[in-house]
């Protein structure tokens, strides 16, 4: 861990988030606070429809509490407009979907290199540090195949190889396992694990796969918006 005693990566105070108005209201986060420390890879459990995703959005700015704030390496996102979120994606933190997310028609190299284009590296240095990425993932052979031709385990490697593309400081992944054998599910769980520690990174990882909870620093459990302590 890389935790040198510092602020922490994330801190989260008092978030709540409703969906729909009266009488349908549905709260999908309650008062909801907590810390990641810097170089920690936390795993956020609870059933299906508890608030992961929920909370895993408003941490990662991709929507905004109705109350409560987010802090993530120093900077309090409920200050941010739009172009101050869109920032924050792209320079700060990235996400893994459990529908990997990948783009069809680009191959590995070209997909992991995606946030590298959005930044306007040059061509060389984007596909050096995709190369670099993809061996890390242990798919340096498939960089010329297409998400089509890569089996769903090998296309979550790339999309996490992706994922650390731009050196983010905070990595989301939203049950980066969901759609994978148990078997498969592990191995890229442990990769996410090495990863944390090799490149420094704080995660935080949505799962309701208990096996996989091993693997983290700590667990969060969720149940119906609240953590349970
Ligand atoms: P999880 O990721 O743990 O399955 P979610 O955060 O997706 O849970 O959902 C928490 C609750 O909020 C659930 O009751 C879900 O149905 C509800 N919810 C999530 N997103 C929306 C939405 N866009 N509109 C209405 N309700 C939603
Ligand atoms: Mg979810």
């Amino acid at each position: 861990m890389t935790d040198v005693g510092g602020a922490p990566m994330v801190a989260a105070r008092g978030l709540s988030r409703t969906y729909g108005s009266e009488p349908s209201t549905v709260h999908a986060l309650r008062d909801v606070s907590l810390d990641v420390r810097s170089g920690e890879m936390l795993a956020v459990v609870g059933r299906s429809g508890s608030g992961k995703t929920t909370l895993l959005n408003l941490l990662g700015g991709l929507d905004r509490p109705d109350s409560g704030t987010v802090r993530v390496d120093g900077t309090e996102l409920t200050g941010l407009d739009d172009a101050g979120l869109s920032t924050l994606r792209r320079e700060t933190v990235s996400y893994v979907f459990q529908s990997f997310g990948l783009l069809p028609s680009l191959t590995a190299l070209e997909n992991v290199g995606v946030p590298l284009r959005l930044r306007r590296t040059p061509v060389a240095e984007r596909e050096r540090r995709a190369a670099l990425l993809l061996d890390l993932v242990g798919l340096g052979a498939h960089a010329a195949q297409r998400p089509g031709e890569l089996s769903g385990g090998q296309q979550q490697r790339v999309a996490i190889a992706r994922a650390l593309a731009g050196s983010p400081r905070l990595l989301i992944a939203d049950e980066p396992t969901g759609q994978l054998d148990a078997e498969t599910g592990l191995s890229v769980m442990a990769l996410l694990r090495g990863i944390v520690e090799s490149e420094g990174v704080t995660a935080v990882v949505a799962t309701h796969d208990q096996v996989l909870v091993s693997l983290a620093d700590r667990v969060l459990t969720i149940a119906d918006g609240r953590v349970e302590t």
